[in-house]
């Protein structure tokens, strides 16, 4: 593809407004592209006016998987921006942009490799785009592609965040959760009237603290498991017995102690109070749960990328673990053997005023991903 081609397919997808919605139109956009070149796609639908997309192009028996998200965040106030953040112009060897860092480069990047491998009949090997909806609120489409068994067929599998030259293959999961006690109010004269919610939490709170102290589960890149009390809330006046109060958790996990593991923790302890003492009515409500995701440092496809990246890029491409959460957190749930790296051009600008990337790195990242499938199905 020419240069100015693979150019225009940037600027188009971050014309098009996929502020935390709208993705249909970008999958549609994205869709025509690969149509352009003889290729069939499925868009599968989320909700109104959202949809992922879903390209597969080549055979083998294995299947290398690339992908991106379609959504952005907000631009916040247009005026703030030296360029209008949907207008993608092009200056001084950078597209400005909402998402040009986050992540429609990166997108962009691996549909054009895509393309441009399935023109070259010295490639073999199957390659699968899944670009999702909704990553930057709740990973909704990698979620909903999950769940659906779109990444069970997978080998490996490319993310293109920008992650400015270095590979991400661990990254830390996020649950959040808040466990609500309920008792009854009465006057503080006569507290026995009543069941005090407050005592019921921290009772609850003394015999969580010692059962996270038995965890000692740490990961050798990622680091140990980590659970911060946020909030304590409750009561609503000085003469009354509080009929209600809450705790708030935010706990970062790792593989060695998951969400999963976190999640029966806290039922576990609550179950207990809750059957040993029958004033105590405790709740969970869990808010968010992403998974960790921890690709084997020595996994073929890092060392490929790592190998690759180097030689085209013309420098060290460090791994590394990070602590914030991607589609990776979903997509790994449902295949869990497979290694996934985050890999992507773009800088230090996402969800940033006047957020760009730097169209050579952009235009070089593609040669990366072509060179990273050539060397996977050549081994
Ligand atoms: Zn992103």
């Amino acid at each position: 593809m020419e240069q100015q081609q693979r150019i225009e397919i940037l600027q188009k997808l971050i014309q098009i407004d996929t502020t935390n919605g709208n993705e249909a139109a970008a999958a549609h956009y994205l869709a025509s592209v690969f149509s352009d070149f003889g290729i069939a796609s499925e868009q599968l639908h989320y909700s109104d006016e959202r949809a992922n997309l879903i390209v597969e192009v080549g055979s083998g028996a294995k299947t290398l998987g690339f992908s991106g998200h379609l959504d952005v965040v907000s631009a916040g106030n247009h005026e703030d921006w030296t360029y209008p953040p949907f207008s993608a112009t092009h200056t001084e060897g950078k597209i400005y942009g909402r998402g040009a860092t986050d992540m429609k480069a990166g997108l962009a990047a691996a549909v054009i490799a895509m393309i441009e491998l399935n023109q070259d009949p010295t490639f073999t090997g199957k390659l699968k785009l899944l670009a999702t909806v909704g990553e930057e609120i709740g990973l909704l489409g990698a979620r909903q592609l999950t769940e659906q068994g779109y990444v069970q067929d997978l080998d490996a599998m490319i993310i293109g965040e920008p992650t400015q030259n270095t590979i991400v293959f661990a990254h830390k999961g996020v649950f959040s959760y808040r466990v609500e006690s309920r008792g009854v109010s009465a006057h503080s004269s006569v507290p026995e009237l009543g069941k005090n919610a407050i005592d019921k939490l921290i009772a609850f709170y003394i015999n969580l603290q010692a059962e996270l102290g038995k965890i000692t589960a740490e990961n050798s890149v990622l680091g140990a498991f980590v659970h911060n009390t946020s909030i304590i809330e409750g009561g609503t006046q000085i003469n009354s017995v509080p009929d209600y109060a809450h705790l708030i958790g935010n706990v970062r996990t790792i593989p060695e102690f998951d969400n999963e593991q976190i999640e029966q923790l806290l039922r576990d302890v609550i179950v207990k109070m809750n059957d040993h003492d029958p004033d105590s009515d405790l709740r969970l409500v869990v808010t968010q749960s992403s998974y960790p995701m921890f690709s084997q440092p020595d996994a073929e496809l890092v060392k490929i990328a790592q190998s690759v990246g180097k030689a085209i890029i013309g420098q060290e491409i460090p791994c590394i673990g990070i602590s914030g959460g991607t589609d990776a957190c979903e997509f790994t749930r449902g295949n869990p053997q497979m290694p996934i790296i985050i890999f992507g051009p773009g800088n230090e600008t996402p969800h940033m005023v006047d957020e760009y990337v730097e169209v050579a790195n952009y235009l070089q990242m593609i040669d990366v991903y072509k060179a990273i499938a050539k060397q996977f199905f050549a081994v």
